[in-house]
């Protein structure tokens, strides 16, 4: 009986420090996006680990140069095949050779988009233990490798290159979109008998009868949805259905969660992001992205209040039409 106590004790006592290291790490809340290319050129770095690195005199990596440090601060000169081309720093001044790259990255087959929810404090090494700089929510971020203990290696922009160092991160939660399936089905209207009781949660197996579904609405139609159109937070048609399924996955306002316009962000959206687009004309809330297309749930892109599931638009058309992107909670 005893010898069991100490060892729950032990258990949590551990579990206690484990927690803690979490709390005080601070991770960033990430939206990891579709695949990229980096650009090593001119990128900051420290080669991982905490041993000395050899360095070779040609990209073919025969014969040796000479070593770099752990906490020698180095720089990309090109980044092309295994050996990379490198300047480190020496007793005399600095010196240029090549170093195998799987020095460099600790994943060499792994780069993907990400955007940051907040400004993040990014370390030189995966001991966490000296910061590197910032990574800013509006920069172009790489992640170079998964998030493995709540780290990833990732590459950013500085004002005369970049630098390539860790943050810790934690993905943003993924939405489930089971219970608005069922409610919204592709196929139903998100609309109702004009001048009828009805709710957003009300939908039809008939199109919609209203005949403003191309705009010229009043304020005081939006507010109503008294010509059949369903209405939520003060919006109808594609945007108060957008509002509203937004609203039933997180609990709260889409009004309310974190804006951008930039278009490259429109490369990381995930499940469940509000995006205005088509110049101010068309709202939906994402379902799933791949490197070519953005999927959907949208209303009214029949212009009847139709409900659709799968709808897919281009990355490029998003981006070259972005209104407004909200980030989910
Ligand atoms: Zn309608
Ligand atoms: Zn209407």
């Amino acid at each position: 009986m005893l010898k069991k106590n100490k060892c729950f004790t032990t258990v949590l006592i551990v579990f206690c420090i484990v927690f803690s290291m979490f709390i005080t790490a601070n991770a960033v809340t990430v939206s990891i996006g579709i695949d990229g290319t980096a650009n090593f050129t001119n990128a900051q770095f420290y080669v991982l680990g905490s041993s000395n690195v050899t360095t070779y005199t040609s990209s073919s990596g025969t014969t040796v140069s000479g070593s770099i440090y752990p906490n020698d601060l180095c720089t990309v000169l090109d980044a092309t095949g295994t050996y990379w081309k490198v300047s480190y720093p020496t007793s005399g001044g600095s010196k240029i050779a090549y170093c195998n790259k799987t020095n460099i990255l600790s994943n060499t087959s792994y780069c993907k988009r990400i955007s940051v929810y907040a400004d993040s404090t990014v370390y030189r090494k995966s001991d966490m233990s000296t910061s590197f700089g910032t990574a800013l929510t509006t920069d172009k971020i790489y992640m170079l490798s998964p998030i493995s203990n709540g780290r990833s290696q990732i590459i950013y922009p500085t004002s005369s290159g970049y630098k390539i160092g860790w943050i810790y991160a934690t993905a943003v939660t993924s939405a489930s979109f089971t219970a608005e399936k069922s409610k919204f089905p592709s196929g139903k209207y998100w609309c109702h008998t004009p001048g009828a009781q009805y709710t957003a949660d009300t939908i039809s197996s008939s199109p919609c009868t209203c005949d403003k579904h191309g705009g010229g609405h009043t304020t005081n139609d939006l507010l109503t949805g008294s010509c059949g159109c369903n209405s939520f937070e003060g919006a109808i048609q594609c945007m108060g259905f957008a509002r509203k399924v937004g609203y039933d996955l997180f609990g709260t306002s889409v009004t309310s969660w974190k804006r951008s316009t930039l278009t490259n962000d429109v490369e990381t959206l995930s499940p469940g992001d509000y995006i205005r687009f088509k110049n101010d004309g068309h709202s939906a809330i994402v379902t799933s992205i791949d490197n070519t297309y953005i999927y959907v749930v949208e209303c009214n892109a029949d212009g009847k209040c139709g409900i659709r599931w799968g709808g897919a638009y281009s990355i490029s058309t998003v981006k070259n039409s972005l209104t407004e992107i909200r980030r989910h909670p």
